[in-house]
C-alpha cells in the first residue's frame, strides 16, 4: 500500500537538451547538473534520480514552488513537466491519460494530441497502439475533448520507461549547459543593462562567474554599488551564486582626468578596468574575462577602441553580446528579471567621468603611450588590495554573506548594504534596494 506521503508526492520529469549531444562526457555534465540541482533544493527533502538520460525529481507539495523556481533557472535543463507515474500495464496507462486529460479539460482545453514513446519494447502496445488506445480512452471519458493532430490546444505525452509516465503542460527550461562545466570567467559587471545579460549568457554556456564592479565613491552614490550587488544577486540565482568584487577606481579616474587628453578618458579607464580585472582573475585562477560590449553600441565599443582596451590584458575577453542589438539585449534582461534593476537611475563611475567628445577610433599604440604615461599600476594595485567581496545569490545554506578588505581608509570599499536576501525578483520589477 503506498503511504500518504507517496500520494501527496509530486514527480517532475526533466529533459536535458544539449547535454544529450555530449558523447563520452555526458556523465560528467549530468553529474554537475545533479549537483547544482541538489544544492538549490537542499533542505526541501526533494529526491533526484536519473535513469537512461532522464532526470526525475520527487518532492512534497510544500517544496514544489522552490523546485519549479530552480528548474526554470538552472542552465542545462531544456524542459520539465509534472508527471503522473504508474504501473506499466495498458489499463494503468489509459487511466493516467484520462486523468491528465481531465486536468487539461479543467483548464479549458478542448482539443488534444497524444504522443507516445516506448523505450521498453516489452510493453504490449507499440507507440501507435498507445496513441490510438489513449486517445480513444480520453474521448470516451470526456466526450467534449476532440483530437486535433495539427493544432492541438493541449499535448499529452506518454513515456513507457522503467515505469509509465504521462504528462502535459511541459515547461521550457533555459537549455544550455550546467554551470560549472565550462570553467570560470571574471565578469566586468557594471550597473547597466548589458553586462548582466552577458553574464547570464555565459552562465548558460556552463561558465561559472566571479564579478568585478568598479565604482567611484565618493563621486558616485553608494546606491550604485548596491545596484551592482543586486544584479549579482540576480545572476547568482542562475548558478550556485557569484562572488562580486567591488573596487574603488576613483583615484584612477581622477588621475586620468587630470593628466590625460579628455577625449581619451573613457578608453583609458576601460584599459585600467581590463588590467584590474585581469589582476583579480589571475589571483583566483580564472582564465578569461567577460564583458557586455556590443560592437559600435557606444564610442568605446568601436572595433578600434575594443582593440585599445583588449591590449591591456593577455586573457581572452569573451563578449557574448558583440553581435546583438539593444532591443534583443533588453528582451533578455527583462526575461531574467534584471532590467528593472539595471535602469534604476544611480550612475556608475563611467558616466560621471565621460568626456563630451570621446575618441571614436583610437589607435592602440597611441592609447598605450597615454596609458603608460599615467603610471597607473600602483593605484590599481592599491585599489585591488582594498577591494570588498560579497557572495551573491548563493543557495541559502551554502554561503553566508561575507565581506573582506573593507576599511574606513578606503571609502569605495565601504560594504554596501545588501538587497534583501532570498527575495525573489519577479521579472520586470526592481529588486528591493536598501
Ligand atoms: P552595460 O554595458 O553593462 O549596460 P554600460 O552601458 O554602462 O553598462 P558600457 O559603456 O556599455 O557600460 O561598457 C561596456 C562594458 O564594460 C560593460 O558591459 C562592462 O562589461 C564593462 N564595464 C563598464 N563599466 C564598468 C564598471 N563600472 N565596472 C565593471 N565593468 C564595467
Ligand atoms: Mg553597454
Amino acid at each position: 500500500m503506498p503511504d500518504q506521503r507517496e500520494h501527496a508526492e509530486q514527480t517532475y520529469l526533466l529533459k536535458l537538451g544539449e547535454l544529450t549531444l555530449k558523447g563520452g562526457n555526458r556523465r560528467e555534465f549530468e553529474r554537475v547538473l545533479k549537483h547544482n540541482l541538489a544544492a538549490r533544493l537542499r533542505g526541501t527533502g526533494a529526491r533526484i534520480t536519473s535513469t537512461n538520460g532522464r532526470f526525475y525529481v520527487r518532492c512534497g507539495p510544500e517544496a514544489s514552488s522552490q523546485l519549479e523556481a530552480a528548474l526554470s533557472r538552472l542552465p542545462g535543463i531544456a524542459g520539465w513537466a509534472k508527471t503522473r507515474m504508474g504501473e506499466k500495464t495498458p489499463e494503468a496507462v489509459l487511466a493516467l491519460c484520462v486523468e491528465t486529460a481531465r486536468d487539461l479539460y479543467c483548464r479549458g482545453v478542448r482539443t488534444f494530441k497524444l504522443e507516445a514513446r516506448r523505450t521498453d519494447k516489452g510493453f504490449p502496445l507499440d507507440s501507435y497502439g498507445i496513441r490510438c488506445a489513449g486517445g480513444g480512452a480520453v474521448q470516451k471519458a470526456l466526450p467534449e475533448m476532440r483530437v486535433d493532430v495539427q493544432h492541438p490546444q493541449g499535448l499529452i505525452t506518454v513515456e513507457i520507461r522503467e515505469k509509465a509516465y504521462v504528462y502535459a503542460l511541459e515547461q521550457k527550461g533555459l537549455r544550455g549547459l550546467p554551470v560549472g562545466t565550462a570553467g570560470r570567467g571574471m565578469l566586468l559587471l557594471s550597473g547597466g543593462i548589458d553586462s548582466p545579460v552577458a553574464g547570464y549568457m555565459m552562465l548558460c554556456r556552463g561558465m561559472a562567474l566571479d564579478g568585478v564592479y568598479f565604482h567611484a565613491y565618493p563621486y558616485t552614490a553608494s546606491e550604485a554599488q548596491a545596484k551592482a550587488l543586486a544584479l549579482a544577486e540576480i545572476l547568482g540565482r542562475y548558478a550556485l551564486g557569484m562572488r562580486l568584487y567591488t573596487v574603488n577606481s576613483a583615484p584612477i579616474q581622477l588621475r586620468i582626468k587630470e593628466q590625460a587628453p579628455p577625449a581619451w578618458a573613457t578608453i583609458l579607464l576601460r584599459m585600467a578596468m581590463m588590467e584590474g580585472a585581469e589582476m583579480l582573475a589571475r589571483r583566483r585562477g580564472i582564465k578569461c574575462l567577460v564583458t557586455g560590449e556590443s560592437l559600435s553600441q557606444v564610442a568605446s565599443q568601436t572595433i578600434e577602441n575594443i582593440a585599445c582596451t583588449q591590449s591591456r590584458t593577455g586573457l581572452p575577453v569573451l563578449r557574448p553580446l558583440i553581435g546583438m542589438d539593444k532591443e534583443g539585449i533588453i528582451r533578455i534582461a527583462k526575461s531574467i528579471g534584471a532590467y528593472a534593476t539595471s535602469i534604476l537611475p544611480y550612475q556608475d563611475c563611467c558616466i560621471l567621468f565621460s568626456p563630451p567628445h570621446p575618441v571614436l577610433r583610437g589607435n592602440p599604440q597611441e592609447a598605450g603611450e597615454y596609458y603608460e604615461r599615467l603610471a597607473l599600476r600602483d593605484l590599481l594595485e592599491e585599489a585591488i588590495a582594498c577591494r570588498s567581496m560579497e557572495k551573491c545569490g548563493f543557495p541559502q545554506e551554502a554561503g553566508k554573506p561575507r565581506s573582506r578588505g573593507a576599511g574606513p581608509a578606503s571609502p569605495g570599499a565601504l560594504p554596501p548594504q545588501r538587497p534583501r536576501r532570498g527575495a525573489e525578483a519577479p521579472p520586470d520589477r526592481p529588486i528591493t534596494l536598501p
